[in-house]
């Protein structure tokens, strides 16, 4: 049975904080990776990371796949970006910040290495959306927010916001 998990949002401190490496690859694992993938296709999103739905382990989903097409999910432990190269804008939103969009540079092209849930080594070349969702997610179990890349009064403005807004509720 897969369940749909809650999702954290700002300003959760469990968002800021570096996810762990995994050590073993087990049952466990795999089933918070199957809700993680359900909870990131209810939503929905594009990726999900651990630390996201409260869990502090370097796991994260990903499918860029349009949605009116079979779905390609990607599930990477302790990934991490080895290679990077060239720069492109485009505008990102996260699922652990309501509301909020930013046009960011990135790497248009990445090379990441990371183990899949049998705990085997694998290393994937990726570009476009791909590429992006890759290096937005690897920022989350590294502690780093969307939110951070905006200057520091959109910033400030925004999690001001937020806080308000959670007062009322
Ligand atoms: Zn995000």
């Amino acid at each position: 049975m897969m369940s749909i998990l809650q999702i954290v949002e700002v300003p959760n401190p469990v968002l800021r904080k570096a996810a762990k490496k995994v050590q073993s690859c087990n049952a466990d694992l795999e089933k918070l990776a199957a809700d993680m993938a359900e909870t990131m296709y209810a939503a929905p999103g594009v990726g999900l990371a651990a630390n996201q739905v409260n869990v502090l382990k370097q796991l994260v989903v990903i499918d860029v796949t349009p949605r009116d097409q079979p779905k390609n999910l990607l599930v990477l432990v302790n990934p991490s970006i080895v290679e990077s190269d060239g720069l492109e804008d485009m505008e990102e939103g996260c699922l652990s910040l309501p509301e909020f969009r930013l046009i960011v540079g990135r790497a248009g092209r990445v090379k990441v290495q990371a183990k899949n849930l049998k705990g085997e080594d694998l290393e994937l070349m990726a570009e476009g959306l791909l590429a992006r969702a890759l290096q937005h997610e690897i920022d989350h179990i590294n502690g780093r927010l969307l939110l951070d890349y905006a200057n520091p009064i959109r910033r400030e403005l925004y999690l001001k916001k937020r806080r308000k807004l959670l007062k009322k509720r």
